[in-house]
């Protein structure tokens, strides 16, 4: 049942939670056990966990010699291809000592905006969760072109989330919560829950980062909070280092009230809805 309110997050049945590149990559990489423990309490209460991992881009960087996020798509695509394999091992490692399967779904937007590939991808991660496997999804970052790249896994994930009917989103990055301005700027105040369709015109979420490992930023979270929201789904913004007590319900992080809708997988295209 769709997660209403932060309290409702320890009984939702199917949760996808999204982690930004930065808190799983470089020398942050430490943290991957850290979020595959809560990961793997959540699996072991029942619940369907999915994860939306970024960071392979970042993954790669090292191996490539790079010491910053490459500015061409081909150099991008290439430290991805090398950080994907590293950053998927990465987590089945940690997933291991749990007795948890990990399986790698790679999705490009063009996938999810038709109908054939869409429901391919549905009825694998059905699949997947049926077996007691942790779908790990990323960007298909080798065929991605800038034009079609979903931009940041935010929105991947939010769009992942609608995809398998999820009943919560969280989505973790290196902030604990949304602020009324960016959290370094004076007079910044947390945001503790969003209404659905509140109007947000008053706050400055900043622009979109693009930093040495990843993209994103408070507007994507909060963007793609929205879309995810808009369908049923009860969405949770806050960090990786929160993650155990955001699955816990907690009173962390900032909540996005779901609208009251029946949350119903989606079926159909999302190009329209999603931007
Ligand atoms: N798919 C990219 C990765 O895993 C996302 C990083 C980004 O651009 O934010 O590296």
């Amino acid at each position: 049942m769709t997660a209403r309110v932060r309290a409702d997050l320890p009984t939702a049945r199917r949760i996808v939670v999204k982690v930004g590149s930065s808190s799983i990559s470089g020398t942050s990489s430490w943290r991957i056990p850290k979020l595959v423990y809560a990961l793997a309490e959540a699996h072991g209460r029942g619940a369907e966990v999915l994860l939306v991992s970024s960071g392979a881009i970042a993954t790669g960087m090292p191996f490539l010699g790079l010491d910053s996020r490459p500015t061409d798509l081909a150099t991008q695509q290439a430290a991805a291809a090398v950080g994907q394999n590293i950053l998927v091992y990465r987590y089945q490692e940690a997933l291991r000592p749990f007795g948890i399967v990990a399986g790698q779904v790679l999705l490009t937007a063009g996938d999810l905006d038709d109908a054939v590939p869409r429901s391919n991808a549905r009825r694998a991660i059905e699949r997947l969760l049926g077996l007691r496997i942790l779908p790990i999804v990323n960007e298909n970052d080798t065929v991605a072109t800038h034009e079609i790249r979903f931009g940041d896994n935010d929105r991947l994930a939010a769009l992942v989330a609608r995809l398998v009917g999820a009943d919560a989103l969280v989505l973790l990055s290196d902030v604990d919560s949304l602020y009324t301005k960016p959290p370094t700027e004076p007079g910044a105040e947390r945001i503790d829950t969003i209404a659905f369709g509140q109007d947000l015109r008053d706050v400055e979420f900043g622009s979109t980062i693009v930093n040495s490992v990843g993209t994103g930023g408070a507007s994507t979270k909060a963007s793609a909070a929205r879309l995810a929201a808009g369908a049923g789904i009860g969405v949770l913004v806050t960090s990786a280092d929160l993650v155990a007590e955001a699955l816990a319900g907690d009173e962390v992080g900032t909540w996005f009230e779901p609208a009251d809708v029946a949350n119903a997988a989606l079926t159909g295209p999302v190009d329209t809805l999603a931007r």
